[in-house]
């Protein structure tokens, strides 16, 4: 293989690095290639469907230069703090030199047990490394930062999973694997140096303005918290529930992570849950945002050696940084609401440019988004469809709409006041074609294709993975991947991704 791949956190990092080999396979085979981003990594796509890349993608090839580690991290699952997690069936293989520059993570899911497996096998079953691989892919086309996943590779082995499964490896691809379970880790050793290494790492992968402020960890602190209020805020426009998210589940880059037990909501409902293990529901969609803030307490915590000398005045700087999370993150979904709703906010630079365009005053905007959801709520609207069809509405045509609101069963009198005072304030619906997606890997369509792939036709998840990795642009024929889940399909229930 030509491309070169690193050992720089192996090498910067030994403690929280555990030198390390895939399991050997019978028979590697690639069955899914993420060709353009194979592509936009310096690979030959054709070469990584030869055995030699099939070997590479489940770790039974190591390049050139790679030293394969498994990372050694903490977190707090479900708010219960495990001291020594780490990886227990991934690998990271390296890191890999962006052609336009910069590292990421090459890193494999499912390639076998490693000193931190804890009981586990180590291995990973097909079906939910293809529903990583379409869900990433998914959210990487809506806009949201996100790992990638370059491939899945069928082992030619079994494993035990209610009954016996088709094991497979993902190759994913990151801007780093460091999360806030890193910290965690680094920072419960007591060793001080270890921390600033592992943090001066963090800095000059993700965060390098950090390194020329004042106080420079606070300044990563800063920098990560509104970086991850921006991905919780942009997961809550999509309707997406991670599912699961621990303190190792999120990443120091402001990346999604771990497609595990993660789902689209159908009808709106704050208190949706997908989850099988998430009983008291404290990862439900409406606490996700208060959950982040909960585990970036946990990095401020963290870092406090860092901060400053004084212990107080360090717990004072990270308060007050936190502080910052809410006001960045109302802000930053405030905005995404009025795209969807086809009411940008108008700047003052733009202000004159559009002078002669319909603009609500700025608290109309936030009364109609703020009236809208006790109606999608009360009606059990879908909610991926109901903002794709006010485009329409913003044309002129409200049938869409009423008809996914009255569909429900409930009085439609609330919807059509909403609609008459929102079309007043003059919504942009070019803007809000480009927002609201038409196609996210809903439920019951991943389902389908996954049964479907687990029986050798990957067709119907080729489908869906080409509809949800184009999600803005509405095609012909496809009606029924617009379409809500069918009556009688749910409740819907996920499960952790082994
Ligand atoms: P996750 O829920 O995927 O974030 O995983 C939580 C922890 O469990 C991590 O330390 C994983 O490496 C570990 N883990 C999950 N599944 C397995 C498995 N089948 N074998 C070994 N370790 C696993
Ligand atoms: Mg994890």
């Amino acid at each position: 293989m030509s491309v070169a791949v690193g050992s720089r956190f192996a090498r910067e990092l030994p403690e929280m690095a555990i030198p390390w080999r895939a399991e050997e396979f019978p028979a590697p085979m690639v069955l899914v290639l993420n060709e353009q981003l194979a592509r936009d990594l310096g690979f030959d796509p054709a070469q990584l469907r030869t055995d030699e890349g099939a070997r590479l993608l489940t770790g039974n090839l190591v390049p050139e230069g790679a030293a394969p580690v498994a990372q050694a991290y903490s977190g707090h699952q479900f708010g219960w703090y495990s001291p020594r997690l780490g990886d227990g069936r991934a690998l990271l293989i390296g890191e890999l030199t962006r052609p336009g520059g910069g590292l990421v993570d090459l890193h494999l899911k499912g390639s076998g047990p490693t000193p931190f497996a804890r009981g586990g096998d180590g291995f990973a079953a097909l079906a939910p490394m293809l529903r990583e691989h379409l869900i990433s892919e998914a959210m990487h086309a809506l806009n949201i930062p996100t790992t990638r996943s370059l491939a899945v590779t069928t082992t030619g082995g079994n494993i035990h999973r209610s009954g016996l499964q088709s094991a497979a490896v993902l190759a994913r691809i990151a801007s780093s694997h460091l999360r806030v379970g890193s910290f965690q880790y680094a920072a419960a050793t007591g060793d001080s140096d270890l921390l600033r290494r592992l943090t001066d790492h963090a800095i000059d992968r993700h965060h390098p303005a950090a390194a020329s402020a004042e106080n420079t960890y606070l300044a990563l602190l800063d920098s990560v918290i509104r970086r991850q209020a921006e991905l919780i805020a942009a997961w809550m426009h999509v309707g997406f529930i991670h599912g699961v998210m621990n303190t190792d589940n999120m990443t120091i880059s402001g990346e999604t992570i771990d497609f595990g037990p993660c789902a689209f909501m159908d009808a709106f409902d704050p208190q949706t849950v997908f989850s099988s293990i998430d009983e008291t529901g404290r990862y439900a969609y409406r606490n996700q945002p208060l959950v982040a803030e909960w585990n970036l307490a946990r990095f401020a915590e963290s870092l406090l050696p860092l901060l400053a000398q004084d212990q107080e005045e360090a717990v004072k700087l990270a308060e007050a940084s936190l502080g910052r999370f809410r006001e960045h993150y109302s802000a930053t979904w405030t905005q995404g609401m009025r795209a969807k709703l086809g009411l940008p906010g108008r700047t003052p630079a733009d202000a004159a440019t559009v002078a002669d365009a319909p603009q609500p005053a700025p608290d109309e905007a936030s009364t109609l988004i703020a009236d809208l959801f006790p109606i999608l709520q009360a009606h059990a609207v879908d909610y991926t469809s109901f903002f794709r069809a006010l485009s329409a509405a913003a044309r002129g045509d409200e049938e869409p709409v009423r008809s996914l609101v009255a569909g429900a069963g409930a009085d439609d009198t609330d919807i059509d006041g909403w609609l008459r005072r929102w079309r007043t304030a003059g919504p942009d619906p070019a803007l809000m074609d480009r927002t609201n997606p038409v196609y996210v890997p809903r439920n019951h369509l991943v389902e389908e294709a996954l049964e479907a792939a687990t029986t050798g036709d990957l067709d119907p998840f080729t489908r869906l993975l080409d509809l949800v990795t184009s999600p803005y642009t509405e095609r012909p024929g496809a009606q029924r991947y617009a379409a809500p889940a069918p009556e009688g399909f749910g409740p819907y229930r996920t499960f952790c991704g082994t």
